[in-house]
Order: C-alpha cells, then sequence, then structure tokens
C-alpha cells in the first residue's frame, strides 16, 4: 500500500485548456468579447435555458440576480443554514433580510416546508442551494413560490449538471446562479454565470455588471464591474466541453467509496430520495451520532492515513458573527435538522483523476476506522 497522501481535490485542467487561453491573450482583446458571448451560449444551452449571463464571481450571479428582479431594502428572502456564507451575503448587500429555513435530512439542503412556516407578507424570494451536487428538492418549492408570488433564484454554485426531475439545476427557478471558481466542477479561474429563461431580466443583468451603463455614456442604475473576461471565458468553453465527462467519473468515484461506506456500522450516507442526478461537489459522510465514534476521531484517522478531506461549514450560518455587526438578531433561531447536520459532514476524495487504487484506499482506509 503507498503512503502518500490523497488529495481531497486537484485541478482539472488540460493542454486545451491552456491553448484556449494561448488563443484568447494573442487576440489581443481581453476583456468581455466573442468569447464571453460564445460562452454564455454554450453554457444556457447546456442549462436549458435561453440566456446566460456571465459575470466575475458567482457571489456577484447571486447579487446581480437577486437585485435584477427588484430585491432590496427590507425584503426578506429565505436561505438555508448550511451553504457557503455568499448566499446570504448576497442578500445582506441589497439591504434585504436573510431568513433562514431547514433543510431536508436526506439531500441536505433547502426543505420547502420549512420555507412554507417563515414566508412573511415581506417575503420576496427563495434561494434554495444545491448542497455539495445533490438537487434541492424544486417541485414543493416553486409550488410554495408561485402560491406566494415569489422569485425562486437557484444557488448552483456547487451543482453543474446536477440535475431534479430530467432537468438540469439552474433551468427551474426564475434564474440561476452559478460559480466558475477554481474548485469548483468546472472553472473560468474566477468567474460566474447567471442563467434565465426571461429576456428583460438577462438585459437588465448585463446593465448591472458592467456599471450600470444602459449605452457608453448613459449610467442609468448603480452597479460595479463584474464582467466576466475572454481569458476566462476561453478556458470556460473547454472545461464545459469536458463537463460530462468530469461529472461521470466524480459520480462513479463518489458511489463506488459511498457504497462501500453504506456497509460499515458507524457510517451515515443517506440516500437522497426521488429523481435526481447528484454531481457530488463532495463525496459526504457523516458519522451516526449513535455509534460511538465522532467525526473529529474520523478526522484523526484520516490524517494519520494520510487522505485529505473537507471539513465545512461548522455553524449554522445564522451563528456567523457578522450578523450581529448588522443589526440582524438570530438569537432565536433553532432548525434542528442544520443544528444536527453542520460540523458532521466531511467531503472524501472524490475528483475526477483520482486513481482506482487511490479510491480503494480510501476504502480500505474508512474500513479500517
Ligand atoms: C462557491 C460558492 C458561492 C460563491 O461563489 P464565488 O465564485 O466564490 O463567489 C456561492 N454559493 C455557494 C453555495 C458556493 O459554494
Amino acid at each position: 500500500m503507498s503512503s502518500k497522501f490523497i488529495k481531497v481535490a486537484t485541478p482539472q485542467v488540460g493542454e486545451e485548456e491552456i491553448q484556449a487561453v494561448v488563443e484568447a491573450i494573442k487576440s489581443g482583446r481581453y476583456a468581455s468579447g466573442p468569447r464571453v458571448e460564445a460562452f454564455e451560449e454554450a453554457f444556457s444551452k447546456y442549462v436549458g435555458t435561453s440566456y446566460g449571463v456571465g459575470v466575475s464571481t458567482g457571489t456577484a450571479a447571486l447579487h446581480i440576480a437577486l437585485e435584477a428582479f427588484g430585491i432590496g431594502k427590507g425584503d426578506e428572502v429565505i436561505v438555508p443554514p448550511l451553504t457557503f456564507f455568499a448566499t446570504v451575503s448576497a442578500v445582506l448587500y441589497l439591504g434585504a433580510i436573510p431568513v433562514f429555513a431547514d433543510i431536508d435530512e436526506d439531500n441536505l439542503c433547502l426543505s420547502a416546508e420549512s420555507c412554507r412556516k417563515v414566508v412573511t407578507d415581506k417575503t420576496k424570494a427563495i434561494i434554495p442551494v444545491h448542497f455539495a451536487g445533490a438537487a434541492a428538492r424544486m417541485d414543493p418549492i416553486m409550488e410554495l413560490a408561485s402560491e406566494k408570488g415569489l422569485i425562486v433564484i437557484e444557488d448552483c454554485a456547487q451543482a453543474h449538471g446536477t440535475m431534479y426531475n430530467g432537468r438540469v439545476v439552474g433551468s427551474i427557478g426564475h434564474a440561476g446562479a452559478f460559480s466558475l471558481f477554481a474548485t469548483k466542477h468546472i472553472t473560468t479561474g474566477e468567474g460566474g454565470i447567471i442563467t434565465t429563461n426571461d429576456e428583460e431580466i438577462a438585459k437588465i443583468c448585463k446593465m448591472l455588471r458592467s456599471h450600470g451603463m444602459s449605452d457608453r455614456d448613459t449610467h442609468v442604475r448603480l452597479a460595479y464591474n463584474n464582467r466576466l473576461n475572454e481569458i476566462g471565458a476561453a478556458m470556460g468553453l473547454v472545461q464545459l466541453t469536458k463537463l460530462d465527462d468530469l461529472n461521470a467519473r466524480r459520480i462513479a468515484n463518489s458511489e463506488y467509496i459511498l457504497d462501500e461506506a453504506r456497509k460499515l456500522p458507524w457510517a451515515n450516507v443517506p440516500v437522497a430520495e426521488g429523481d435526481m442526478v447528484h454531481t457530488y461537489f463532495w463525496c459526504p459522510i457523516m458519522v451516526k451520532p449513535d455509534s460511538g465514534r465522532t467525526v473529529e476521531e474520523l478526522k484523526a484517522h484520516l490524517d494519520a492515513s494520510g487522505i485529505g478531506y473537507r471539513h465545512r461549514y461548522v455553524n449554522p450560518l445564522y451563528k456567523q458573527p457578522v450578523l450581529k455587526t448588522l443589526g440582524l438578531d438570530y438569537s432565536d433561531v433553532f432548525l434542528p435538522n442544520a443544528e444536527k447536520t453542520v460540523g458532521q459532514v466531511l467531503g472524501l476524495p472524490n475528483h475526477p483523476s483520482l486513481p482506482e487504487e487511490d479510491r480503494e484506499r480510501v476504502v480500505e482506509v474508512l474500513k479500517a476506522f
């Protein structure tokens, strides 16, 4: 058995991306141009929406999409407590108020039933996060939204290519927001993209990513510069052609490891029910609370065995200290499924280029715990 360290993730970039970036640089055009447009078209086609708007980050995609739908000061936006904080900060930057609802236990994504309990007459939007590559249950969320007149922005930053009931996520809500950050399923270095079928919203998003300009000399909205650039888009165009293949390998690695893990008495590996294709941004494993073992012990065991892992979102987001600095008080909020889950999920190595022998070693190490 080799004793080399097995990394949890590694870049999935090859000669084709390098060539495409070199060509972009040689073209002499670096800021938004034909490659950004081609990437927007290809990405939205992949997701199944009429429009794609490339932006600088996933956070900007969320922020701009919310703003385009008119979400602003005092509006309430329902978010899950188990996600990267950017889902929440996009809401906060607009002066809107994040309202936390609980997650479903099997897919760790926002629960429609829990959302229903926190809807008020100030609620304007819901942001379901497709957590770690799983799909949030969009049908009941969209039903609730249409009943109450709410906007749904899917946070797809961890779910490029994930499917729910035969549809690619990012095409189900009123808009989707993707990150193209270095560690995501595919990357442009830094970057993001908004997907939508709404022509008017796509138009506003394009204005909001670029100084709020309606034309070269007229600024009609206050907005940052949040554009995607040609070099990133060149990389993204190649990455997109590889996405299905990368996902297939991610899925195969994850299912192999998790199927073996399910046989172990201490392991808690929930099976998400329903028609979905999980793309495993993480290969998520938990330790059963009544097993006499803890996640800290599993971490120590993985450390000693040279296996990398992710251990993230160790607090429900309503406990983040920044919220208090904004005068928001969530001390009464207690969401049982989230409280039970945060800090308990580890992501195991499952990246597309994980060699079979390493995958096998991850399983052996889990068996030895
Ligand atoms: C990565 C991520 C973001 C933010 O994307 P950036 O490109 O880093 O700004 C937002 N939401 C979730 C769930 C993420 O994982």
